[in-house]
Protein backbone atom coordinates (compact mmCIF):
# COMPACT_ATOMS: atom_id res chain seq x y z
CA UNK A 1 0.00 0.00 0.00
CA UNK A 2 1.54 3.61 -0.63
CA UNK A 3 0.63 7.17 0.49
CA UNK A 4 -0.81 7.66 -3.28
CA UNK A 5 -2.89 4.55 -3.19
CA UNK A 6 -4.57 5.90 0.19
CA UNK A 7 -4.79 9.37 -1.00
CA UNK A 8 -6.83 8.06 -4.21
CA UNK A 9 -9.09 6.14 -2.06
CA UNK A 10 -9.95 9.28 0.03
CA UNK A 11 -10.46 11.55 -2.80
CA UNK A 12 -12.36 9.30 -4.30
CA UNK A 13 -14.57 8.54 -1.28
CA UNK A 14 -15.01 12.71 -1.49
CA UNK A 15 -15.68 12.64 -4.92
CA UNK A 16 -18.68 10.28 -4.90
CA UNK A 17 -20.40 11.04 -1.59
CA UNK A 18 -19.91 14.64 -2.78
CA UNK A 19 -22.22 13.87 -5.71
CA UNK A 20 -24.81 11.73 -4.27
CA UNK A 21 -25.07 14.21 -1.43
CA UNK A 22 -26.04 16.66 -3.67
CA UNK A 23 -28.60 15.20 -5.56
CA UNK A 24 -29.93 13.93 -2.00
CA UNK A 25 -30.12 17.21 -0.74
CA UNK A 26 -31.84 18.50 -3.94
CA UNK A 27 -34.50 16.31 -3.77
CA UNK A 28 -35.07 16.11 0.12
CA UNK A 29 -35.25 19.52 0.25
CA UNK A 30 -38.17 19.68 -2.77
CA UNK A 31 -40.33 17.48 -0.92
CA UNK A 32 -39.61 19.36 2.57
CA UNK A 33 -40.44 22.80 0.55
CA UNK A 34 -42.86 21.43 -1.59
CA UNK A 35 -44.91 19.45 1.49
CA UNK A 36 -45.63 22.65 2.92
CA UNK A 37 -47.29 24.36 -0.31
CA UNK A 38 -49.10 20.94 -0.52
CA UNK A 39 -50.29 21.32 2.79
CA UNK A 40 -51.73 24.90 2.47
CA UNK A 41 -53.31 23.95 -0.81
CA UNK A 42 -55.13 20.91 0.37
CA UNK A 43 -56.32 22.29 4.15
CA UNK A 44 -57.71 25.16 1.88
CA UNK A 45 -59.25 23.25 -0.90
CA UNK A 46 -59.82 19.00 0.35
CA UNK A 47 -59.11 19.23 4.11
CA UNK A 48 -60.13 15.57 4.26
CA UNK A 49 -56.98 14.60 2.90
CA UNK A 50 -54.30 16.01 4.81
CA UNK A 51 -53.17 12.97 5.83
CA UNK A 52 -51.60 12.86 2.17
CA UNK A 53 -48.98 15.32 3.82
CA UNK A 54 -47.78 12.92 6.28
CA UNK A 55 -46.98 10.20 3.64
CA UNK A 56 -45.19 12.52 2.15
CA UNK A 57 -43.32 13.15 4.80
CA UNK A 58 -42.65 9.36 5.21
CA UNK A 59 -41.42 9.10 1.60
CA UNK A 60 -38.98 12.38 2.45
CA UNK A 61 -37.72 10.62 5.60
CA UNK A 62 -37.60 6.80 4.34
CA UNK A 63 -36.08 8.52 1.39
CA UNK A 64 -33.35 10.01 3.81
CA UNK A 65 -32.43 6.77 5.59
CA UNK A 66 -32.06 5.05 2.36
CA UNK A 67 -29.77 8.18 1.53
CA UNK A 68 -27.83 7.11 4.45
CA UNK A 69 -27.27 3.61 4.01
CA UNK A 70 -26.21 4.25 -0.06
CA UNK A 71 -23.26 6.56 1.78
CA UNK A 72 -22.38 4.26 3.99
CA UNK A 73 -22.31 1.42 1.41
CA UNK A 74 -20.11 3.53 -0.84
CA UNK A 75 -17.75 4.16 1.87
CA UNK A 76 -17.18 0.73 2.50
CA UNK A 77 -16.42 -0.49 -0.99
CA UNK A 78 -14.11 2.47 -1.48
CA UNK A 79 -11.99 1.97 1.81
CA UNK A 80 -8.71 0.30 1.55
CA UNK A 81 -8.19 -2.63 3.75
CA UNK A 82 -4.96 -3.49 6.06
CA UNK A 83 -3.16 -6.37 4.23
CA UNK A 84 -2.43 -7.67 7.21
CA UNK A 85 -5.03 -8.11 9.22
CA UNK A 86 -7.62 -7.15 6.75
CA UNK A 87 -9.16 -4.60 8.44
CA UNK A 88 -11.33 -1.30 6.81
CA UNK A 89 -9.21 1.63 7.49
CA UNK A 90 -11.94 4.36 7.91
CA UNK A 91 -12.38 7.69 6.60
CA UNK A 92 -10.70 9.28 9.62
CA UNK A 93 -7.93 7.01 10.18
CA UNK A 94 -6.90 7.77 7.25
CA UNK A 95 -4.67 10.59 7.34
CA UNK A 96 -3.24 8.74 10.45
CA UNK A 97 -2.12 5.86 8.55
CA UNK A 98 -0.24 8.09 6.17
CA UNK A 99 1.19 10.30 9.28
CA UNK A 100 2.53 7.07 10.68
CA UNK A 101 2.28 4.20 8.24
CA UNK A 102 0.98 1.80 10.45
CA UNK A 103 -2.35 0.18 10.26
CA UNK A 104 -4.49 1.57 13.05
CA UNK A 105 -5.83 -1.77 14.06
CA UNK A 106 -2.92 -4.18 14.46
CA UNK A 107 0.00 -1.55 14.26
CA UNK A 108 1.85 -3.51 11.80
CA UNK A 109 3.92 -0.74 9.19
CA UNK A 110 1.83 -1.08 5.69
CA UNK A 111 2.76 1.48 3.90
CA UNK A 112 5.48 1.56 1.62
CA UNK A 113 6.66 4.89 1.98
CA UNK A 114 9.59 4.35 -0.70
CA UNK A 115 7.38 4.92 -3.52
ZN1 LIG B 1 -4.00 -4.10 10.33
Amino acid sequence: MTVDSLNMALTRIKEKSNKISKIFLAIFFTFIFGNVFFLKWVKRDFPEFEWLSGVVLVIAFSYGGWFLWKLSKIKKVNLPHCPECNSVIIETQIPVVIASGNCTCCGKSIVDKSV
